[in-house]
């Protein structure tokens, strides 16, 4: 299941959590994430505040890991064909997205 998905400029990784944010897990990262000031991060122990929703999904997205665990969760269930993908860690998983079209 390719979506078409492709990132166009430098900061590919920025977009692609945008993108995947906005297409596959905006009511989860809703529901994860403040809807009114104070902007903080729901991680526990985290103090990070972010300026707006869109930091603060950024820096949560980003730095916690939450979209690489969204994505094994799709992975895991079957919606993606097992074949296009390797095992490994966030990184990988990132440059493989990279690499090829965004894959949900
Ligand atoms: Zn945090
Ligand atoms: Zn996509």
């Amino acid at each position: 299941m390719v979506c078409g998905f492709r990132a166009t400029t430098k900061n590919k990784y920025r977009e692609l959590q945008d993108h995947l944010v906005r297409q596959h897990f905006q009511d989860r990262i809703k529901s994860a994430l403040p809807t009114r000031r104070p902007f903080m991060c729901p991680d526990d122990g985290c103090k990070v505040e972010g300026k707006d929703w869109q930091a603060l999904m950024r820096h949560y997205t980003g730095k916690h890991g939450i979209l690489e665990g969204y994505l094994k969760e799709v992975i895991a269930s079957g919606q993606v064909a097992r074949g296009m993908l390797r095992n490994g860690n966030g990184e990988k998983m990132r440059t493989y997205m990279f690499d090829f079209s965004c894959l949900i």
